[in-house]
C-alpha cells in the first residue's frame, strides 16, 4: 500500500482522503488555510447545489446521509421579473426530483471530520503546498515553521482551480494548458429571514432573476436566509465597476430585483465588504505526470452555471478509487486510466456549464422557452425510454457527461426520434404536447 500525499483540503481531497483509506493507503492531507472547523473559522454562508453524482460518491462512503441531513431540496427554478412576476419550472419531468442546497462549510467540516477518522489519514493545515518534483514525489511546503520538504510515493494536487500543484504539469514537455476567464465574476450577498423569523422565498426552488446579460440566483440555508449571488459583468451599465456609492448599489437593485432589494441583511455593506470572485474554465493535459496525480478543479476548474463542478470533482475520486480496484493499486496504471476516462468527461461538462449560462441569465426569461420546457418534460413523461433532458441526465443520473450531451444533442433531432417511437408512441407524445400548449 502507498503513502499518498494530498495537498488541499477542501471538497475533493477529504472526500479521496477517506477512499484511499479504506483501500488500506496511508494519507496526509495538507491545507493552506487554517482548520475551518475551528470556532470562529464559520465566515459567511455560501452553499451548493449537491446533486445526484456527489450524492453517488458519499453514498459508497457512507457519508450522503449525514450530509443530505444538512441539505435543503430544490425541485426547481423559480424565476422572478422585473415587475416580481414568478414562473416556476420543475427541474425532473414528474417535478419530484431534486437538485439540494449544502453548506459549503459545512460540507468540509463533515469530509474533514470523516478523513480525520480513518485509520492512517494525517491531517495538516496551514501548510501550503509550493512544489512538487513529480518525477521523485518531493512536496515543497510553506507552514508556520517555514518551508521544508517531505517525499510521498504519490502526490495528488486537489488544490483547486488555481491549484500550485498544477505547474509541475503546465513545465512538462507537449502539455497543454488554457486558462480562460469569463468577463463576468460573481459576488455573494445575503436574504435575511422576513420579520418572522421565516425564509423571505420559497426553500424548495432556485431562484433566478434572469436579466439578459446578468443575473441574479438565491440558493435556501438551513438558518432561513438565502445566499444569493450576483454573476455580473465586470464592466458596462450592467457591471460591477464603478458601482461604490450605496446610493447608487441600492437603486440598481431597486431597477433589476425590486421584490429582493428590500430582503438583503446589509445589501450596501455587503456589496461594500464582499470581494468580486472570477470564472474560470481550466483546461489541462496531461493529469498525471510522474508521482504527481490532478484531481477535481485543478484539472478541471469550470464555470458554476450547471452546479456541477464538486458533484464532478467528487465523480473523479470515484473513478481513481475504481481505478485502484481495477489494477490491485497499481497506481502509475491507475491513474493513467482514471485521467484517460475522466479527461473527455471534464470537458463536457465544461463546454455544457457555458452553455447553461446563457440559459440561466438570458433563456429561463422568455415564456416560449419556458413552453418549450413544458414541452420537453411531457415528451419524457410519456416516453421516458426515448427521451430524457439534458438537466435530468447530468443532474439526476450517473450517465457519463459526454454520454448525456450525446443523448441530448441526438434528442434534438426530434422528428427523427418521433419516428423511433412508432405510430402509437408518436401519437402519445403528440397527445402529450397538446396538453401543455395552449
Ligand atoms: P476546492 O474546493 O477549491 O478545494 C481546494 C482546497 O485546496 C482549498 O481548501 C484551498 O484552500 C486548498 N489549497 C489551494 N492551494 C493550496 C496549496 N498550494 N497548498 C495547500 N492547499 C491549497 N459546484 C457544484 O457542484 N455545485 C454548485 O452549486 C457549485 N456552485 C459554485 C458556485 C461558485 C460561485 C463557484 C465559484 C463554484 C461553484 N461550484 C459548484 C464549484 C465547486 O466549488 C468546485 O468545483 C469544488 O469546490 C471543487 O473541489 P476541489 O476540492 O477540487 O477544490
Amino acid at each position: 500500500m502507498a503513502d499518498v500525499g494530498i495537498a488541499g483540503a477542501g471538497l475533493a481531497g477529504p472526500l479521496l482522503a477517506v477512499y484511499l483509506s479504506r483501500r488500506g493507503h496511508d494519507v496526509t492531507l495538507y491545507e493552506r488555510r487554517p482548520d475551518p472547523r475551528l470556532a470562529g473559522a464559520a465566515g459567511r454562508s455560501i452553499n451548493l447545489a449537491l446533486s445526484a453524482r456527489g450524492i453517488d460518491a458519499l453514498e459508497r462512503v457512507g457519508l450522503a446521509h449525514d450530509v443530505m441531513g444538512h441539505g435543503l431540496a430544490m425541485k426547481g427554478r423559480m424565476m422572478h421579473d422585473r415587475s416580481g412576476q414568478l414562473a416556476y419550472q420543475a427541474y425532473s419531468a414528474d417535478g419530484s426530483k431534486a437538485i439540494n442546497s449544502i453548506s459549503r462549510h459545512g460540507l468540509n467540516g463533515l469530509l474533514l471530520d470523516a478523513a480525520a477518522k480513518e485509520p492512517g489519514v494525517v491531517l495538516h493545515f496551514e501548510e501550503r503546498a509550493v512544489a512538487v518534483v513529480a518525477e521523485t514525489g518531493e512536496l515543497t511546503l510553506e507552514g508556520p515553521s517555514g518551508r521544508h520538504t517531505v517525499t510521498h510515493e504519490v502526490v495528488i494536487g486537489a488544490d483547486g482551480a488555481y491549484s500550485a500543484l498544477r505547474e509541475a504539469v503546465v513545465r512538462s514537455e507537449r502539455a497543454d494548458y488554457r486558462q480562460e476567464h469569463l468577463p463576468w465574476g460573481y459576488k455573494e450577498l445575503t436574504i435575511a429571514p422576513d420579520a418572522s423569523g421565516g425564509f423571505a422565498l420559497d426553500p424548495g426552488a432556485l431562484h433566478i432573476w434572469p436579466r439578459g446579460d446578468s443575473m441574479m440566483i438565491a440558493l435556501p440555508n438551513p438558518d432561513r436566509s438565502f445566499t444569493a449571488t450576483l454573476f455580473w459583468p465586470f464592466e458596462g451599465d450592467a457591471g460591477f465597476a464603478g458601482l461604490d456609492a450605496p446610493d447608487a448599489v441600492r437603486a440598481r437593485f431597486d431597477r433589476d430585483y425590486p421584490d429582493a432589494a428590500e430582503r438583503f441583511e446589509d445589501l450596501a455593506g455587503e456589496f461594500a465588504r464582499n470581494p468580486v470572485g472570477s470564472l474560470v474554465t481550466v483546461r489541462v493535459w496531461p493529469w498525471v505526470r510522474g508521482r504527481l496525480g490532478l484531481l477535481g478543479d485543478a484539472a478541471h476548474a469550470i464555470v458554476p452555471f450547471f452546479g456541477q463542478g464538486m458533484n464532478c470533482a467528487f465523480e473523479d475520486v470515484v473513478e481513481l478509487d475504481h481505478c485502484l480496484g481495477e489494477t490491485a493499486d497499481d497506481w502509475p496504471a491507475a491513474l493513467a486510466t482514471y485521467a484517460e476516462r475522466r479527461k473527455p468527461n471534464a470537458d463536457a461538462i465544461a463546454e455544457l456549464a457555458l452553455d447553461n449560462f446563457v440559459e440561466m441569465r438570458d433563456k429561463v426569461a422568455s415564456p416560449v422557452f419556458r413552453l418549450g420546457k413544458r414541452v420537453e418534460h411531457a415528451i419524457e413523461r410519456w416516453a421516458p425510454e426515448h427521451f430524457d433532458s439534458l438537466y435530468e441526465l447530468v443532474s439526476f443520473t450517473t450517465v457519463p457527461y459526454v454520454e448525456a450531451r450525446r443523448r441530448a444533442a441526438a434528442q434534438r433531432r426530434f422528428p427523427a426520434n418521433l419516428a423511433a417511437l412508432g405510430a402509437a408512441g408518436a401519437a402519445r407524445a403528440a397527445d402529450a404536447v397538446r396538453k401543455v400548449v395552449p
